[in-house]
């Protein structure tokens, strides 16, 4: 796991206003902070940022203390869970969650790491299926598999939870928090969901209009 800082960060998309503005955060390596606030705030703004995947316009990030607004996607040994699930479709869980690891190194038998991932995410009985002939719950695991299947140091999650009903939400919430923990990965959770906010975070960053308006406990970020 590593440490994750943002210094001043805005972000524009072309001549428009900021969607970001100033964010300035530092996430301690293992820690698992809650990205909160309404829709069109910057949270997936923030999360892209960190992942390489947008440009920063002003502002520093750094990676274990590296400046890294200029490093390749690639290369920041960082996974990202989307609320679609992302999978391919014409691939079974097995292709997919294995997919990462043979883009690196295609040479490798990556078959004992796939079947670790498939363990730890409960879904050994779904190697073979496709996308098509899983539920969105199970979906989901296989994209969370294809994420970690190859230990990032950080895992970025924007609402991955939230086209599910509430009883998946409530099942795999525990299941992130545990899996998370026991990976003891940096984690940027994106959400506006109280419930996952009051059992997931250890810290909860509250962004409002671009701009972020307080860290603090999950309990203290409903007290406003
Ligand atoms: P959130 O994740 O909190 O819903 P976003 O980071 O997606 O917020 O969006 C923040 C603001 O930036 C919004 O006003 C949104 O319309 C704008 N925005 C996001 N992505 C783009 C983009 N690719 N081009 C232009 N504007 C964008
Ligand atoms: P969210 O669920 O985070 O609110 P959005 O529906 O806002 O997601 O964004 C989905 C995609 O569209 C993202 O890739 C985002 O960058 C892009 N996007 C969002 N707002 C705009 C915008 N105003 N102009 C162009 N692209 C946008």
């Amino acid at each position: 796991s590593r440490t994750i800082a943002l210094r001043d960060v805005s972000k524009r998309y072309g001549r428009e206003s900021y969607a970001v503005e100033r964010v300035s955060l530092t996430v301690e390596p293992g820690e698992f902070l809650v990205l909160l606030g309404p829709s069109g705030c910057g949270k997936s703004t923030v999360l892209r940022m960190i992942a390489g995947l947008e440009d920063i316009t002003e502002g520093e990030l750094y990676l274990d203390g590296e400046y890294a607004n200029h490093v390749p996607p690639r290369e920041r040994d960082i996974a990202m869970v989307f609320q679609s699930f992302a999978l391919y479709p014409n691939m079974t869980s097995r292709a997919n969650i294995g997919f990462p690891l043979r883009l690196r190194d295609p040479a490798t038998d990556h078959e004992p790491q796939i079947e670790a991932t498939a363990r730890m995410l409960a879904i050994e009985d779904l190697l073979d299926r496709y996308p098509g002939q899983l539920s969105g719950g199970e979906r989901q695991r296989v994209a969370m598999g294809r994420a970690l299947s190859r230990h990032p140091s950080v895992f970025l999650m924007d609402e991955p939870l939230s086209s599910l009903d509430a009883k998946l939400r409530g099942h795999l919430r525990a299941e992130i928090a545990r899996l998370t923990e026991e990976l003891g990965v940096t984690t940027v959770y994106v959400t506006h969901d109280q419930a996952e906010v009051m059992s997931l975070g250890h810290r909860v960053a509250v962004m409002r209009g671009g701009v972020l308006q307080q860290v603090s406990s999950p309990r203290d970020a409903y007290a406003l």
